[in-house]
C-alpha cells in the first residue's frame, strides 16, 4: 500500500516529495501576514516523523545554518518518515535580531499558548497545533544567550528511555539531565510524550562553524538511530562521543570589572582551579575567579565587562570525569579546520580548531 501523503497547514505533501509550506502565524501593523517556512520532506517510506526547528529565541541563529546543511544531505533522497525543518520559529525576533517576541516575551516560555491569549501564546498554539503535534520527535535547536558562548552540548529528561536514546545519538560531547522548565517547548513535548533533545552551541547571533558541523552531524546521527536514513557501515569499538553531567554550576564575578579569562571552553578543570581575573581598568583591585567544582567547562562569557554577580562560567561536573574527557578528546580530534563549508573560525575556539 503506497504510503499517505503529510498534511500541515492545510496544505498536501505527497510522498516522495519535498514542499516549503508557509504557515500563517500573524500579521504585521502594515497588515504584511507573516509565516513560518516550514520545509517538508516525505519520504517514499514510512518511518518517524521528526521536527528539527530552530530560532525560537530569534537571535540564536546557529541552528539556523544547521538546518540548511541538513536540508542539503544527499542521504534525504533515502528518508524513511519525514523530516519537518523549522529553520526559524521566533520571526518576529529573528527580523529585530532578538531573543523576544515585540511584546517582550520569551516564546520558549509561552508553551502551551491559546488561540486567544498574548502574542507569544497565540504564537506557541499555531505553532504546536499546525506542526508539532504532528510528529513523533524532536530536536530543538540552540546557542547561548547573547555574549555567552556554549559547548556544542544536548539537554534532555532522560528518564523517557527514547529522549535518553536520542540524546546519546545525536553524539554531542556533554549531555545534560536537564529539568524541564515550564513554559518550554521541551517541557510540553514531554507532556505528550514526544522524545524531545534540546542542542546547545555557540552563541547568539553568531556562526561558529565547529558548532554548526557538530549540530549537522547531530542530527543525521539521530536520524540514522531512527532509521530514518541508512546507517554507516562501522568497524570496532564506537567511539567515546558523550558523556552524562552529574550537574552543572555557574561561576559568578564576585566583584565589578573587566574580566581576563584563563579557562578555555572545554577544558577540564579541578576544583580551587583558576578560571579568570576580574579586575578594576588598573589592576590594582583584582579577584581571581576559581571554580568550586572540578569538572568540564561548558560554558564561558566572551564580553569581558562584568558586574558582580554575572554568570560567567559554566562549568558541568562528572561521575566519571575522565570519561567526559575522553569525549572531549574525541570531539576535538573530528573538527577539521579545512572544511569545504567552513564559515568563520571565532574565538575561544581557536584551540578545537586544531
Ligand atoms: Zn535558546
Amino acid at each position: 500500500m503506497a504510503r499517505a501523503s503529510f498534511h500541515i497547514a492545510g496544505v498536501e505533501v505527497k510522498p516522495g516529495s519535498r514542499q516549503t509550506v508557509e504557515v500563517p502565524v500573524a500579521k504585521l501593523y502594515t497588515h504584511t501576514p507573516l509565516h513560518i517556512p516550514v520545509e517538508v520532506v516525505h519520504g517514499r517510506r514510512s518511518g518517524p516523523v521528526i521536527l528539527v526547528c530552530a530560532a525560537i529565541h530569534g537571535d540564536e541563529i546557529n541552528g539556523v545554518e544547521i538546518i540548511r546543511r541538513v536540508l542539503r544531505n544527499a542521504s534525504l533522497r533515502h528518508l524513511r518518515g519525514t523530516l519537518v525543518a523549522v529553520p526559524i520559529v521566533n520571526i518576529f525576533g529573528f527580523v529585530q535580531r532578538t531573543r523576544y517576541l515585540p511584546d517582550r516575551r520569551d516564546l520558549n516560555r509561552c508553551f502551551p499558548g491559546s488561540e486567544s491569549g498574548s502574542l507569544g501564546g497565540r504564537i506557541a498554539y499555531l505553532f504546536r497545533t499546525q506542526i508539532m503535534e504532528n510528529v513523533t520527535h524532536i530536536i530543538d535547536l540552540h546557542t547561548g544567550a547573547i555574549h555567552r558562548f556554549n559547548l556544542p552540548q544536548i539537554r534532555a529528561e532522560l528518564k523517557n528511555p527514547e529522549t535518553a536514546r536520542i540524546a546519546e545519538a545525536f553524539g554531542a560531547p556533554i549531555i545534560l539531565n536537564a529539568s524541564l522548565r515550564e513554559g518550554t517547548l521541551r517541557e510540553y513535548a514531554d507532556s505528550l510524550d514526544i522524545p524531545v533533545i534540546t542542542f546547545e552551541g555557540g552563541e547568539a547571533l553568531r556562526f561558529d562553524d565547529v558548532v554548526i558541523q557538530s549540530g549537522v552531524r547531530g542530527v543525521i546521527r539521530v536520524m540514522r538511530a531512527l532509521d530514518m536514513l541508512p546507517a554507516k557501515a562501522t568497524r570496532g569499538k564506537p567511539p567515546k562521543r558523550s558523556e552524562v553531567a552529574a550537574t552543572s554550576t555557574w561561576v559568578r564575578a564576585d566583584i565589578d570589572g573587566i574580566m581576563r579569562p584563563i579557562a578555555q571552553l572545554g577544558q577540564r578543570v579541578r576544583k580551587g582551579q583558576k578560571l579568570a581575573v576580574v579586575a578594576d581598568p588598573f589592576g590594582e583591585m583584582e579577584s581571581v575567579i576559581t571554580t568550586p567544582v572540578s569538572g568540564i567547562v561548558v560554558g564561558m562569557n566572551n564580553l569581558p565587562l562584568v558586574n558582580e554577580g554575572e554568570a560567567i562560567y559554566h562549568v558541568a561536573r562528572f561521575d566519571e570525569l575522565d570519561e567526559a574527557e575522553k569525549a572531549m578528546d574525541y570531539f576535538r580530534s573530528r573538527f577539521d579546520p579545512e572544511s569545504t563549508e567552513a564559515v568563520m573560525p571565532v574565538h575561544p575556539w581557536d584551540d578545537l580548531q586544531k
